[in-house]
């Protein structure tokens, strides 16, 4: 049986290195040292999803049956230290940074592409 929104859903199931545009530029590098992490763990993992949530990286993975079972906490340790990390990483540039709040939505940015932000909103961008 064929469920064509599931077929969509993991038509994109590489490794998380194949959802860098996805994320900003300055995450690049967590999910380059992420998927590291995980094929070593769990070689045969795919990517559910990549993208930010109130600020932070947030990625989704899919592993064979049984595999998520026996590795579970391990995974979820891998996934919640890579989170924790864009906390502090500037999505735009990759320089330590904060999480920061902007009228509805929260991002995690140095204070470089901060006040370039607040540039190009006032001038009435984005
Ligand atoms: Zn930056």
């Amino acid at each position: 049986m064929t469920d064509p929104v599931h077929d969509r859903y993991w038509s994109r199931n590489g490794p998380v290195t194949d959802w860098k545009s996805d994320v900003g530029p300055g995450w690049h590098s967590l999910l380059d040292q992420l998927h590291a992490e995980l094929s070593e763990i769990a070689p045969d993992y795919k990517t559910a999803q990549v993208k930010e949530k109130f600020g932070k990286l947030r990625v989704y993975i899919d592993l064979p049956p049984g595999v998520r079972e026996m590795l579970g906490d391990a995974i979820w340790q891998v996934l919640g230290k890579y989170e924790d990390m864009s906390g502090h990483t500037c999505e735009d540039c990759g320089q330590p940074g904060e999480i920061r709040t902007s009228r509805s939505w929260l991002r995690t940015l140095c204070d470089a592409c901060e006040a370039q932000r607040h540039v190009i909103s006032s001038l009435g961008g984005e």
